[in-house]
C-alpha cells in the first residue's frame, strides 16, 4: 500500500463511468480506500456509488478550474488514477474536425496534467501519494491513428519525465499501455455503425476491463519502496509493430 497499513487510503479515478475507470474504482473500493469516482454521466456514477460505496462526482476534466477545486475539497489523494480518455477515430488527422484534435488532447492530456498538478503538492508533503496514467500501446508503437497516438505518447513521456521529477519524494508514478480491451472506448472513438462494427470488433479474446484494473491493483499495492514504472497488457492475439507495404497509384502522373 502506498501509506501504513492502517491508514484510509483515498483514491481519485477519473474516468470512472464506465470500462477501465469504473472497473478500478470498484477494485479499490473492495480494498477499502475511499474512491472519488469522477466522471460526465450522473447516471452510470449513481449507479456505480450505490454498488461500490465510492463517492461520485459528475465533472468534465476538460473544466480545468473545477477538476483543481473537486482535488482540494477532497484533501489529500493517495492514488490519482489518470483513466478518463477517448479516441476520436472517424476519419485519418487530414479529414478530422479540429474541435476533434483539441477534445483528445484535453482530455488524454491536458486534464491529466491538471489533474497530477493539483493532487501533487499535497503528496510530496508527505511523502506518499501515487499517480498512475493510463496509456496505451498506441503511446508506445505506431497505430494508424495519429491524434489518439499522439496524445498517448504524450502521457508516456509525462509518466517518464513525473518520475524523474518525483525522484526522492517518495511518490510514484505508474503507466498501465493496455491493448485492446473490451468496453465502450469505440463507440465513443466512431460515429459511423458501418465502421465502428468493423473496428469494436476485432476477433479477438480482448483483454477486459477487470483485468486492466488488476494490473492497476497489482502496482498499487506493492510495498512502497517499489515503483512498478510500467505495465503493457495486450490480447495474446494482437501484437504491434512490422512494416506495411501499400502501393501508390501515380498512374496519372
Ligand atoms: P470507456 O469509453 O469505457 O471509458 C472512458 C471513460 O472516460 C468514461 O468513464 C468516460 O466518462 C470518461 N471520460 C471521457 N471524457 C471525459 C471527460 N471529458 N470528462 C470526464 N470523464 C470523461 O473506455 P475505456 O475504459 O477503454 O478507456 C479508459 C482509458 O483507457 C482511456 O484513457 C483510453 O484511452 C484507455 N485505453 C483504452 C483501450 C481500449 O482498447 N479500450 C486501450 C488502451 C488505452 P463519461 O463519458 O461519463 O464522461
Amino acid at each position: 500500500m502506498t501509506g501504513s497499513k492502517h491508514e484510509p487510503q483515498v483514491a481519485l479515478v477519473t474516468g470512472a463511468s464506465s470500462g477501465i475507470g469504473a472497473a478500478t474504482a470498484t477494485r479499490l473500493r473492495a480494498a477499502g480506500y475511499t474512491v472519488h469516482a469522477l466522471a460526465r454521466r450522473a447516471d452510470r456514477l449513481e449507479a456505480l456509488a450505490s454498488n461500490t460505496g465510492c463517492v461520485p462526482h459528475v465533472l468534465d476534466v476538460r473544466e480545468h478550474q473545477q477538476l483543481v477545486e473537486l482535488a482540494e475539497s477532497i484533501g489529500p489523494v493517495d492514488v490519482l488514477v489518470n483513466n478518463a480518455g477517448l479516441a476520436r477515430m472517424d476519419a485519418r488527422l487530414a479529414d478530422t474536425p479540429i474541435e476533434d484534435l483539441v477534445t483528445t488532447v484535453d482530455t488524454n492530456v491536458t486534464a491529466a496534467m491538471v489533474a497530477a498538478r493539483a493532487v501533487l503538492p499535497a503528496m510530496i508533503e508527505r511523502k506518499r501519494g501515487h499517480i498512475v496514467n493510463i496509456g496505451s500501446m498506441a503511446g508506445l508503437y505506431p497505430v494508424a491513428a495519429a491524434s489518439y497516438g499522439a496524445s498517448k505518447g504524450a502521457v508516456h513521456l509525462l509518466s517518464l519525465n513525473l518520475r524523474l521529477e518525483l525522484t526522492g519524494t517518495g511518490v510514484r508514478v505508474t503507466e498501465i499501455n493496455p491493448g485492446r480491451v473490451s468496453t465502450e472506448f469505440y463507440d465513443v472513438a466512431v460515429t459511423d455503425p458501418e465502421r465502428r462494427s468493423t473496428l469494436k470488433d476485432s476477433g479477438v479474446d480482448e483483454v477486459t476491463a477487470d483485468e486492466v484494473a488488476d494490473a492497476i491493483m497489482y502496482a498499487v499495492s506493492v510495498p512502497r519502496h517499489v515503483n512498478i514504472n510500467r505495465i503493457e497488457l495486450q490480447p495474446t492475439e494482437q501484437t504491434y509493430g512490422g512494416s506495411q507495404f501499400d502501393q501508390v497509384d501515380w498512374s496519372d502522373q
